[in-house]
Protein backbone atom coordinates (compact mmCIF):
# COMPACT_ATOMS: atom_id res chain seq x y z
CA UNK A 1 0.00 0.00 0.00
CA UNK A 2 2.37 2.48 1.15
CA UNK A 3 4.75 1.78 -2.16
CA UNK A 4 1.38 2.11 -4.64
CA UNK A 5 1.08 5.52 -2.25
CA UNK A 6 4.69 6.48 -3.54
CA UNK A 7 4.25 5.76 -6.92
CA UNK A 8 1.45 7.89 -7.33
CA UNK A 9 3.05 10.62 -6.08
CA UNK A 10 6.17 9.82 -8.29
CA UNK A 11 8.80 9.40 -5.61
CA UNK A 12 11.07 7.12 -6.42
CA UNK A 13 11.12 3.87 -4.35
CA UNK A 14 13.28 0.98 -4.70
CA UNK A 15 13.02 -2.13 -7.46
CA UNK A 16 11.16 -5.26 -5.91
CA UNK A 17 13.53 -7.14 -7.78
CA UNK A 18 17.33 -5.98 -6.92
CA UNK A 19 16.73 -3.36 -4.28
CA UNK A 20 18.21 -0.46 -6.10
CA UNK A 21 17.59 3.14 -5.60
CA UNK A 22 15.85 5.07 -7.14
CA UNK A 23 13.57 2.92 -9.23
CA UNK A 24 10.61 5.22 -10.73
CA UNK A 25 8.44 1.87 -11.25
CA UNK A 26 8.15 -1.43 -9.47
CA UNK A 27 10.93 -2.86 -11.28
CA UNK A 28 14.25 -0.88 -12.23
CA UNK A 29 15.57 -0.03 -15.65
CA UNK A 30 18.68 -2.51 -15.25
CA UNK A 31 16.45 -5.40 -14.28
CA UNK A 32 14.17 -4.33 -17.28
CA UNK A 33 17.38 -4.64 -19.21
CA UNK A 34 18.40 -8.04 -17.94
CA UNK A 35 15.40 -9.98 -17.80
CA UNK A 36 12.52 -8.86 -20.52
CA UNK A 37 15.15 -8.79 -23.68
CA UNK A 38 12.77 -9.59 -26.58
CA UNK A 39 13.25 -13.47 -27.94
CA UNK A 40 12.50 -15.14 -31.04
CA UNK A 41 9.52 -16.89 -30.53
CA UNK A 42 6.70 -19.77 -31.96
CA UNK A 43 4.72 -16.76 -34.65
CA UNK A 44 1.74 -18.84 -33.05
CA UNK A 45 2.33 -20.16 -29.60
CA UNK A 46 5.18 -17.43 -28.45
CA UNK A 47 7.55 -20.29 -27.69
CA UNK A 48 10.73 -19.36 -27.31
CA UNK A 49 12.66 -20.98 -30.41
CA UNK A 50 16.76 -20.91 -31.00
CA UNK A 51 17.00 -17.59 -33.14
CA UNK A 52 19.17 -19.41 -35.85
CA UNK A 53 15.69 -21.51 -36.34
CA UNK A 54 13.84 -18.79 -37.00
CA UNK A 55 15.91 -18.16 -40.47
CA UNK A 56 13.94 -21.58 -41.78
CA UNK A 57 10.95 -21.54 -39.49
CA UNK A 58 8.30 -19.34 -37.77
CA UNK A 59 6.49 -21.90 -36.12
CA UNK A 60 7.13 -24.48 -33.08
CA UNK A 61 6.85 -28.35 -34.03
CA UNK A 62 3.89 -28.55 -32.01
CA UNK A 63 2.50 -25.64 -34.04
CA UNK A 64 3.38 -27.45 -37.54
CA UNK A 65 1.67 -30.42 -36.89
CA UNK A 66 -1.89 -28.89 -34.97
CA UNK A 67 -1.97 -25.44 -36.13
CA UNK A 68 -3.53 -23.20 -32.75
CA UNK A 69 -6.60 -21.54 -34.19
CA UNK A 70 -4.52 -18.27 -33.67
CA UNK A 71 -3.13 -16.26 -36.21
CA UNK A 72 -0.46 -14.64 -34.00
CA UNK A 73 0.90 -15.08 -30.41
CA UNK A 74 2.84 -12.65 -28.80
CA UNK A 75 4.84 -12.60 -25.36
CA UNK A 76 6.58 -9.90 -23.43
CA UNK A 77 8.58 -12.07 -21.14
CA UNK A 78 9.42 -15.94 -20.29
CA UNK A 79 7.47 -16.95 -17.13
CA UNK A 80 10.88 -17.43 -15.34
CA UNK A 81 12.29 -15.38 -12.55
CA UNK A 82 11.45 -12.39 -11.79
CA UNK A 83 8.42 -12.06 -13.08
CA UNK A 84 6.85 -15.55 -11.68
CA UNK A 85 7.26 -13.60 -7.92
CA UNK A 86 5.78 -10.50 -9.88
CA UNK A 87 2.61 -12.05 -11.29
CA UNK A 88 2.37 -13.53 -7.90
CA UNK A 89 1.94 -10.92 -6.30
CA UNK A 90 -0.66 -9.00 -9.23
CA UNK A 91 -2.67 -12.66 -8.95
CA UNK A 92 -2.82 -13.62 -5.75
CA UNK A 93 -1.74 -10.67 -3.59
CA UNK A 94 -4.64 -8.04 -4.44
CA UNK A 95 -1.69 -5.87 -6.03
CA UNK A 96 -3.55 -4.43 -9.00
CA UNK A 97 -0.66 -2.17 -9.72
CA UNK A 98 1.03 -4.37 -11.51
CA UNK A 99 -0.73 -4.29 -14.64
CA UNK A 100 1.10 -0.80 -15.26
CA UNK A 101 4.56 -2.23 -15.32
CA UNK A 102 3.47 -5.39 -17.36
CA UNK A 103 1.60 -2.91 -19.44
CA UNK A 104 4.44 -0.71 -20.02
CA UNK A 105 6.98 -3.79 -20.79
CA UNK A 106 4.13 -5.35 -23.38
CA UNK A 107 4.04 -2.01 -25.17
CA UNK A 108 7.88 -1.86 -25.14
CA UNK A 109 7.64 -5.29 -27.76
CA UNK A 110 7.31 -3.99 -31.36
CA UNK A 111 5.06 -7.04 -32.64
CA UNK A 112 2.46 -6.42 -29.34
CA UNK A 113 2.34 -2.44 -29.99
CA UNK A 114 1.57 -3.38 -33.99
CA UNK A 115 -1.07 -6.03 -33.01
CA UNK A 116 -2.82 -3.10 -30.73
CA UNK A 117 -2.33 -0.07 -33.22
CA UNK A 118 -3.88 -2.89 -36.17
CA UNK A 119 -6.96 -4.59 -34.00
CA UNK A 120 -10.65 -3.34 -34.08
CA UNK A 121 -11.36 -4.82 -30.70
CA UNK A 122 -9.22 -6.04 -27.57
CA UNK A 123 -10.77 -9.14 -25.53
CA UNK A 124 -9.59 -10.01 -21.52
CA UNK A 125 -9.75 -13.56 -21.14
CA UNK A 126 -13.15 -13.58 -18.69
CA UNK A 127 -12.61 -14.69 -14.99
CA UNK A 128 -16.00 -16.50 -13.92
CA UNK A 129 -17.80 -14.89 -11.19
CA UNK A 130 -16.69 -16.28 -8.36
CA UNK A 131 -12.87 -16.24 -9.72
CA UNK A 132 -13.83 -12.53 -10.14
CA UNK A 133 -15.41 -11.98 -6.50
CA UNK A 134 -12.44 -13.76 -4.56
CA UNK A 135 -9.96 -12.21 -6.63
CA UNK A 136 -11.80 -8.47 -6.87
CA UNK A 137 -10.46 -7.64 -10.13
CA UNK A 138 -9.92 -9.08 -13.63
CA UNK A 139 -5.87 -9.40 -14.30
CA UNK A 140 -6.53 -9.48 -18.15
CA UNK A 141 -8.94 -6.96 -18.16
CA UNK A 142 -6.62 -4.32 -16.20
CA UNK A 143 -3.82 -5.42 -18.55
CA UNK A 144 -6.11 -5.08 -21.43
CA UNK A 145 -6.82 -1.01 -19.95
CA UNK A 146 -3.00 -0.43 -20.01
CA UNK A 147 -2.55 -1.37 -23.46
CA UNK A 148 -5.39 -0.41 -25.29
CA UNK A 149 -8.38 0.85 -23.00
CA UNK A 150 -10.68 2.49 -25.97
CA UNK A 151 -10.70 -0.56 -27.74
CA UNK A 152 -11.06 -3.03 -24.58
CA UNK A 153 -14.54 -5.03 -24.92
CA UNK A 154 -14.48 -7.33 -21.71
CA UNK A 155 -18.28 -8.09 -22.28
CA UNK A 156 -18.15 -9.87 -25.79
CA UNK A 157 -16.72 -13.28 -24.81
CA UNK A 158 -18.06 -15.12 -21.50
CA UNK A 159 -16.80 -17.18 -18.90
CA UNK A 160 -19.92 -20.13 -19.07
CA UNK A 161 -18.22 -22.38 -16.82
CA UNK A 162 -15.80 -21.79 -13.66
CA UNK A 163 -13.06 -24.12 -14.21
CA UNK A 164 -10.47 -25.68 -11.82
CA UNK A 165 -7.54 -23.61 -11.35
CA UNK A 166 -5.21 -24.34 -14.86
CA UNK A 167 -2.03 -24.42 -13.12
CA UNK A 168 -3.14 -27.62 -10.69
CA UNK A 169 -3.74 -29.48 -13.91
CA UNK A 170 -1.66 -31.71 -16.60
CA UNK A 171 -2.07 -30.62 -19.98
CA UNK A 172 -4.42 -33.23 -21.29
CA UNK A 173 -6.29 -32.08 -17.98
CA UNK A 174 -6.20 -28.28 -19.31
CA UNK A 175 -7.71 -28.74 -22.42
CA UNK A 176 -10.53 -30.41 -21.36
CA UNK A 177 -10.97 -28.41 -17.86
CA UNK A 178 -11.58 -25.38 -20.73
CA UNK A 179 -13.16 -26.82 -23.43
CA UNK A 180 -16.06 -25.44 -23.37
CA UNK A 181 -15.15 -22.66 -20.72
CA UNK A 182 -16.42 -20.02 -23.00
CA UNK A 183 -19.22 -18.60 -25.32
CA UNK A 184 -19.38 -15.54 -27.70
CA UNK A 185 -22.63 -13.19 -26.24
CA UNK A 186 -25.03 -13.71 -28.53
CA UNK A 187 -26.84 -10.55 -29.28
CA UNK A 188 -23.19 -9.56 -29.46
CA UNK A 189 -21.73 -11.67 -32.25
CA UNK A 190 -22.15 -9.44 -35.09
CA UNK A 191 -19.18 -7.19 -33.27
CA UNK A 192 -17.00 -10.42 -33.79
CA UNK A 193 -17.90 -11.06 -37.44
CA UNK A 194 -15.34 -10.11 -39.80
CA UNK A 195 -12.91 -8.22 -37.35
CA UNK A 196 -9.53 -8.09 -35.81
CA UNK A 197 -9.59 -9.25 -32.33
CA UNK A 198 -6.24 -9.44 -29.85
CA UNK A 199 -7.28 -11.82 -26.83
CA UNK A 200 -4.80 -10.75 -23.58
CA UNK A 201 -4.26 -12.61 -20.82
CA UNK A 202 -1.77 -12.37 -17.96
CA UNK A 203 0.64 -16.02 -18.58
CA UNK A 204 0.46 -18.32 -21.27
CA UNK A 205 0.84 -22.24 -19.89
CA UNK A 206 -0.25 -24.57 -22.31
CA UNK A 207 -2.07 -21.83 -24.59
CA UNK A 208 -5.60 -24.43 -23.50
CA UNK A 209 -7.05 -21.18 -22.39
CA UNK A 210 -6.25 -18.95 -25.29
CA UNK A 211 -7.06 -21.42 -28.30
CA UNK A 212 -10.23 -22.60 -26.53
CA UNK A 213 -11.49 -18.90 -26.58
CA UNK A 214 -9.88 -18.20 -29.88
CA UNK A 215 -12.01 -21.38 -31.38
CA UNK A 216 -15.11 -19.61 -30.06
CA UNK A 217 -14.29 -16.14 -31.79
CA UNK A 218 -13.35 -18.43 -34.73
CA UNK A 219 -16.58 -19.95 -34.92
CA UNK A 220 -18.25 -16.36 -34.78
CA UNK A 221 -16.21 -15.90 -37.71
CA UNK A 222 -13.45 -13.15 -36.73
CA UNK A 223 -10.99 -12.34 -39.49
CA UNK A 224 -8.08 -12.38 -37.40
CA UNK A 225 -7.00 -13.43 -34.16
CA UNK A 226 -4.19 -12.79 -32.15
CA UNK A 227 -3.38 -13.59 -28.54
CA UNK A 228 -1.05 -11.67 -26.44
CA UNK A 229 0.37 -12.75 -22.98
CA UNK A 230 3.04 -11.28 -20.50
CA UNK A 231 4.56 -14.21 -20.07
CA UNK A 232 5.08 -17.48 -21.49
CA UNK A 233 6.25 -20.85 -20.07
CA UNK A 234 9.11 -21.97 -22.24
CA UNK A 235 8.36 -26.00 -20.99
CA UNK A 236 5.32 -27.36 -21.60
ZN1 LIG B 1 16.36 -3.73 -10.36
ZN1 LIG C 1 4.24 -22.95 -31.45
Amino acid sequence: MFRRLLQQIHIPCQCVVCDAWPATGLVCENCVGKYAQPMARCSTCALALPSSLLKHLTQCGSCMVNRPPLDACYAAVSYAFPWTDCIASYKFGSDPAWSKTFGLLMQSNSQIEAAMANTDVVIPIPLSNERLRERGYNQAHEICKRLAGAKTDPHLLLRVKHTDVQSRLKRTERLKNVATAFAIDPLRAADIKGKRVVLVDDVMTSGATLFSAAKVLRQAQAAHITAVVFARTEIQ
